[in-house]
């Protein structure tokens, strides 16, 4: 049998929120790549071989992926949300591009999952109703004067946003840094969410503005979402609002 390697979201948490199409090609490997929490979660039941590994290896994960395709192995490298967003995808093209000629004739699958940004815009309301960023405020893998930047060009031409990878133990002060930029060009009133855990049985949401929100709302497993001049709040009685940024601007 010759090998393979499926690159498959998994989506934001939940079971029903994983497509069909991601799980049939999981059910079908012989091998799991990814991060080991990811790994785990969806190895426990399947009886596949696990290579889990820290989070920081990903080219090495990659390496070893395309390594175990070549000697035939069905290799499912997972990410959670979709693998082509701050995932694995790009970690095994890299791989590809600078290693081994033979990588080029394996057999690749990229299969999309719901990321994250999908998934808490879809719990929040329809924040990303016009035109959107996501970001990613790592700084592990690029200067963090390139990402704020692009926090503030962003802010500059009225994108929504989505921060990936808010905060860590690591990186605690990056957060606050980027939202003190965006007071500079935003007004304090535009609204800012926190949706952690999403789809999972820890899901919280929190709704503040730009001018109250503060770091210590996020962690790890934080989408920080910051709308626009335009975007607004649908107050309800004991429920959460909903947020929404209308689809049409100044006019347009
Ligand atoms: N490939 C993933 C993103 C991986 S980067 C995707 O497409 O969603 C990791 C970051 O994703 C976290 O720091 C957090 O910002 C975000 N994230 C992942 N799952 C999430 C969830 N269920 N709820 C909120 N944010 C999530």
């Amino acid at each position: 049998m010759s090998g393979c390697v499926d690159i498959i979201g998994l989506g934001p948490g939940a079971e029903d929120l994983r497509c069909p199409r991601a799980a049939r090609a999981l059910e079908q490997a012989t091998d799991l790549v990814g991060y080991v929490p990811y790994v785990e979660r969806v190895a426990a039941d399947m009886g596949q071989r696990v290579h889990g590994s820290d989070n920081r290896e990903e080219i090495m994960r990659a390496r070893l992926a395309l390594e175990l395709a070549e000697q035939g192995r069905r290799v499912a490298v997972v990410s959670s949300g979709d693998g082509g967003v701050f995932g694995m995808a790009a970690a095994v093209f890299e791989a590809m591009d600078h290693g081994e000629p033979q990588w080029r004739d394996l057999d690749v699958q990229v299969y999309p999952g719901v990321s994250a940004v999908l998934a808490a815009a879809a719990r929040l309301g329809a924040p990303f109703g016009n035109d959107f960023c996501v970001i990613s405020l790592s700084d592990n893998l690029k200067p963090w004067g390139v990402i704020l930047n692009r926090v503030e060009a962003a802010a500059q031409v009225g994108f929504a946003m989505a921060f990936y990878n808010p905060i860590s133990k690591s990186r605690p002060w990056q957060l606050g840094e980027a939202l003190d930029r965006l007071r500079v060009h935003l007004p304090g009133s535009v609204p800012v969410m926190f949706a952690r855990a999403v789809s999972r049985p820890e899901e919280h949401v929190a709704f503040t503005t730009l001018g109250d929100a503060r770091p210590e709302q996020a962690d790890m497993r934080t989408l920080v979402i910051v709308g626009n001049a335009e975007t607004r709040l649908i107050e309800r009685a004991g429920r959460d609002p909903w947020v929404y940024t209308p689809r049409s601007v100044g006019g347009g």
